[in-house]
Order: C-alpha cells, then sequence, then structure tokens
C-alpha cells in the first residue's frame, strides 16, 4: 500500500483560520513536507503538533521530492505546506503533486485560506467568472507581454505583488488595461487588514507607501479601454508622429505601439475624433 499525500492549507495571518481538519492531519501523518521548516515549526508549536519536518522549497524540490516520492511509495502519509495559505498556489507544491499522480499516489486537498480568492470574494468586482494570474514576471518585456495578452479578458483578473513592486504594477496596469476599476486587498486576515476600491488612478494615490502583503483584483474588460485623458493621450501621440512626416498609417501603428493598444482601436478613435474635432 503507498501512502497518501496530503496538500494542507495553513493560515495567511490570523491562526484561528486553521481548520481542525489541517491540525488533525497534521498530527496523523508520518511527516510534513515544508517550505520553510523554521517557519512551520512555530505553527506546529502553536497547535501542539509534534510530527517529523522534512525542507521542500523551490531550491530543493528535485532532490527532495524525490526522497518523498520514495516515502510515500513506502506507504508513509505525507502533508505538503507552505509558509501560508495552499501549497501549490504561488508556492512550491505543484511538482510534488505531479510526481505523485505519476506514480498513482492518492492526492487529498486539506482546504483552508488562500489569498486570491479572500480577496476576491471582498472585492464587489465580478466573481462568476475569473482568472488567477499570480506573480508577474520580473522583466519588463515579458510583464507587458502577459498585459497584453490578458488585457481584453472579460473576467476578472487577480494578481499577486510585492509591496515595492505594487506601484509600478498600478502604473503598468493603467498603461495596458486602461483606467479600470481594481480592488486591493491588503494584510488579509490580520490586524490592518484593508480594502482599496476605486479606479487604479484613484487607488494609486492611497498607497504612498506600500507596506504588507497584497493581492490585486482588476475587472475584466469591457469592451473599450478608458484612459484618463483619452482624446489628449492618443491624438497628441498620433499627430506627434504624423508631424515628423511618416505617413497615416504608419503613425496610427506606432501610436498604437506606445499606448499598447490595438491598431483598430486606435484607428477607430482617431475617425471618431476628427468626426467630432475635425484633422
Ligand atoms: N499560497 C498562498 C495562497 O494560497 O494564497 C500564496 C503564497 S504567495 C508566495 C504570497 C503572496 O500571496 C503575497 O506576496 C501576497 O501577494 C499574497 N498574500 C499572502 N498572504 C496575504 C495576506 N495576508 N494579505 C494579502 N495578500 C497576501
Amino acid at each position: 500500500m503507498t501512502g497518501i499525500l496530503y496538500l494542507c492549507a495553513t493560515p495567511i495571518g490570523n491562526l484561528d483560520d486553521m481548520t481542525f481538519r489541517a491540525v488533525k492531519i497534521l498530527r496523523e501523518v508520518d511527516l510534513i513536507a515544508a517550505e520553510d521548516t523554521r517557519h512551520t515549526r512555530k505553527l506546529l508549536t502553536h497547535f501542539d503538533i509534534h510530527t517529523p519536518l522534512i525542507r521542500y522549497d523551490e531550491f530543493s524540490k528535485v532532490q527532495q521530492g524525490e526522497k518523498i516520492l520514495q516515502e510515500l511509495l513506502a506507504g508513509k502519509n505525507i502533508a505538503c505546506v507552505s509558509d501560508a495559505g495552499l501549497p501549490a498556489i504561488s508556492d512550491p507544491g505543484a511538482d510534488l503533486v505531479k510526481l505523485a499522480v505519476n506514480s498513482n499516489i492518492k492526492v487529498c486537498p486539506i482546504p483552508g485560506a488562500n489569498a486570491a480568492l479572500s480577496a476576491l470574494i471582498c472585492s464587489g468586482l465580478s466573481t462568476e467568472k475569473f482568472s488567477f494570474v499570480g506573480f508577474l514576471p520580473k522583466s519588463k518585456k515579458n510583464r507587458d507581454d502577459i498585459l497584453q495578452k490578458i488585457s481584453e479578458r472579460e473576467e476578472t483578473l487577480i494578481f499577486y505583488e510585492a509591496p515595492h513592486r505594487i506601484l509600478k504594477t498600478l502604473e503598468e496596469f493603467e498603461k495596458i488595461f486602461g483606467d479600470r476599476n481594481i480592488s486591493i486587498a491588503r494584510e488579509l486576515t490580520k490586524i490592518h487588514e484593508e480594502f482599496l476600491r476605486g479606479k487604479i488612478s484613484e487607488v494609486k494615490n492611497f498607497l504612498t507607501e506600500p507596506k504588507g502583503e497584497f493581492v490585486i483584483v482588476v475587472e475584466g474588460y469591457s469592451g473599450e479601454k478608458i484612459f484618463e485623458n483619452p482624446v489628449e493621450d492618443f491624438f497628441e501621440i498620433y499627430k506627434k508622429f504624423l508631424d515628423t512626416g511618416i505617413d497615416k498609417k504608419t503613425a496610427i501603428r506606432e501610436t498604437a505601439k506606445k499606448l499598447n493598444l490595438s491598431r483598430r482601436e486606435i484607428y477607430n478613435k482617431i475617425i471618431e475624433h476628427e468626426k467630432n474635432f475635425g484633422g
């Protein structure tokens, strides 16, 4: 008989969010695979759990994954936990699940706290359909590519972001998505939990010195990208390109590139602008 791999949620701030079942399973399993053994030991001590710990993180996952798999195959039950929330969601665990699934080992969820869904349900934005984007890559080019790709998705979008990057990220969102409604969840389940809701341009102003942990929830695409100064933005830019002596088609292409919009959108806007205000 092979063992069971449990994916066990832990609190994202408030220890009272630990579930009875999580405590029971963590007490009963043979081994706990933890992202940070020192961090998890504090949690275990709090709940009077004395199960042995083994490291399983991004750096050790290849070697440790194989070791954990052998234990599972030998019949041991193992719980995988991350520092907070659900393992395998922007945290180690997914590769371990793949290993277990490929070896026909039973994988069992122990649900509980998760930052993305907690932020979504309090956002006031549509919860009917949503995409979890998680952390964006660090390189500007890769970030822009992803944001461009998802800029016309109609469902609500959920991002994780570090405090030192959040303002820059909101600026990128504003530039690529337009001035949409967002909800920022800060320090969920902790003493200083707060939600900042409004247009991106408004919320940015509240975040002068961002501290803590953040989830950004962004309204989906509604059919047009609204910019704070739409007329000025695109038409001024378009005119400046024309002034350099290039033809209209190239000026539209360059404007679209600069504003991260499609050529069709810029073309339509220009036609409308010229109809209303002249060339
Ligand atoms: N596995 C976790 C989960 O299920 O939510 C996510 C871990 S990921 C490494 C950490 C990121 O989740 C943080 O940078 C932040 O964006 C978000 N996060 C985690 N705890 C949070 C909290 N209490 N309040 C707001 N965001 C949180």
